[in-house]
C-alpha cells in the first residue's frame, strides 16, 4: 500500500507525540515512585506539582493522538481521495485530448497524415527553410484510373489498394518527410532538404514500388500505377502557389499517358 505525502507526514507526527508521551509515562513512572524514597518531605509537594504537570501534558498528547487519528487522518484520507480522482480525471482528459488531436490530423483509412496536417506542415517548413535558405521538394502523387479499380473490383479492395500504397509511400520516405493523403487516390509528400535530382530520384522509386504492388483482388493480383507531380520550392512562393505548381506537373504526368513522373 502506498501513502500520500500528507498520510506520512501524518503518521511521522503521530509517532513523534506517541513518543513523547512514552517518554513523559517513564518521567512520570520515576517521579512517582522514587522521589517519595529519596526526597525529602519539604521537597515532595514539589515534585507531586510536577508529577500532576506531567501527567496533564500527557493527557493532552493522548487527547492530541486520538483527535488527530480520528478527525484529521480521515480529512486528510478524503483530501488524498479526490486528489487522486482528480489526477486520473486530468490525465485521461489529457490523453483523450490528445487522441483526439491524433485523429484530427491523421487519415482514417491509411494512417497517414491528412490534408489539414498537410496543410500546415507545409507552411512551417516553408517558414523554416526560408530562414536557412535549403531546398524543399513536393511530389503530389495521383493512383491511375481508381475509379476502374472499385468499379470492376468493389470498394472494399480499392480502400485496401489505397492502404497498401500508403504504406509503401511511408516505407520509402524520411522520418521527417510528411506523407499525407489529400483525397481520395490523391497523395502528396513534402521531402524537406532535397533537390531536384534527388526528388526526381526518390519519385522513380516510389512509381517503381508502386507498379509492382500486386495487390490481390479474389484470385487476381490488381496492377495499380500512379502519375506523380514534383516542384522544388523556389524561395518566394507562397505554400498554395508552390502546391499548384507540383499539381500541375501531376495533370502533364496524366495528360503524357500516366504511370510517370513530371517535374
Ligand atoms: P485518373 O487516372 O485520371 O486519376 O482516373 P481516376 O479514375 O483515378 O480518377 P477519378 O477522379 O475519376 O476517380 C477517383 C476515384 O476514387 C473515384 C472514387 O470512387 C474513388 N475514391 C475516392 N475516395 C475513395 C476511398 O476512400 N476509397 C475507395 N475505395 N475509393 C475512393
Ligand atoms: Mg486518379
Ligand atoms: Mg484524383
Amino acid at each position: 500500500m502506498r501513502f500520500h505525502k500528507a498520510e506520512s507526514a501524518f503518521f511521522v507526527f503521530i509517532a513523534l507525540v506517541l513518543g513523547a508521551g512514552v517518554l513523559l509515562f517513564f518521567a512520570y513512572g520515576i517521579l512517582r515512585t522514587d522521589a517519595n524514597t529519596i526526597l525529602p518531605l519539604y521537597e515532595l509537594e514539589a515534585v507531586s506539582e510536577f508529577a500532576q504537570l506531567l501527567f496533564t501534558t500527557g493527557v493532552l498528547l493522548a487527547t492530541a493522538i486520538v483527535f488527530g487519528i480520528f478527525f484529521i487522518y480521515p480529512l486528510i484520507r478524503i483530501q488524498v481521495r479526490e486528489e487522486g480522482k482528480l489526477r486520473a480525471m486530468t490525465e485521461s482528459l489529457s490523453a483523450r485530448s490528445q487522441s483526439l488531436e491524433h485523429a484530427a490530423l491523421t487519415d482514417g483509412l491509411t494512417g497517414t497524415q491528412n490534408r489539414r496536417f498537410f496543410d500546415d506542415a507545409l507552411r512551417e517548413y516553408l517558414l523554416e527553410f526560408r530562414r536557412i535558405e535549403k531546398p524543399v521538394g513536393l511530389m503530389v502523387l495521383d493512383l491511375d484510373h481508381f475509379k476502374l479499380v472499385n468499379d470492376t473490383h468493389g470498394h472494399g479492395v480499392g480502400d485496401e489498394v489505397l492502404r497498401q500504397v500508403a504504406r509503401c509511400l511511408k516505407d520509402m520516405t524520411r522520418y521527417h518527410d510528411v506523407v499525407a493523403r489529400l483525397g481520395g487516390e490523391e497523395f502528396a509528400i513534402v521531402a524537406p532538404n532535397m533537390n531536384q535530382d534527388a526528388l526526381v530520384k526518390l519519385a522513380e522509386r516510389i512509381r517503381g514500388a508502386i507498379s509492382v504492388l500486386g495487390v490481390e483482388a479474389g484470385n487476381i493480383r490488381l496492377k495499380i500505377t500512379a502519375s506523380v507531380g514534383l516542384a522544388v520550392w523556389d524561395g518566394r512562393e507562397t505554400a498554395d502557389e508552390f502546391y499548384r505548381r507540383a499539381d500541375k506537373m501531376l495533370y502533364q504526368a496524366k495528360r503524357l499517358g500516366r504511370n510517370r513522373v513530371c517535374a
